[in-house]
């Protein structure tokens, strides 16, 4: 599906911008793989440091935290 190809390049550079941009805590995400089942959970609205996301597949809610570097931690809520 040429669509989808294209979307997800766009996303890839959408999220090096903002690294660049910013290269802290502030990064935000727009997904996240859920430290418990596994599973890539799709964000559509960007979380960033601080907020919780929950798993759609097991249900589990985590905190995020963005460490300096920009690298995302999530710890059981
Ligand atoms: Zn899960």
């Amino acid at each position: 599906m040429p669509d989808r190809m294209v979307d997800e390049e766009e996303l890839a550079r959408d999220e090096e911008k903002d690294a660049g941009a910013s290269m802290d805590g502030r990064r935000r995400f727009k997904d996240f793989d859920c430290p418990d089942c596994n599973a890539n959970n799709p964000y559509d609205e960007s979380f960033g440091d601080g907020e919780e996301v929950r798993c759609f597949y097991c249900g589990q809610e985590f905190v995020a935290q963005v460490s300096d570097e920009g690298k995302l931690k999530l710890k059981s809520s």
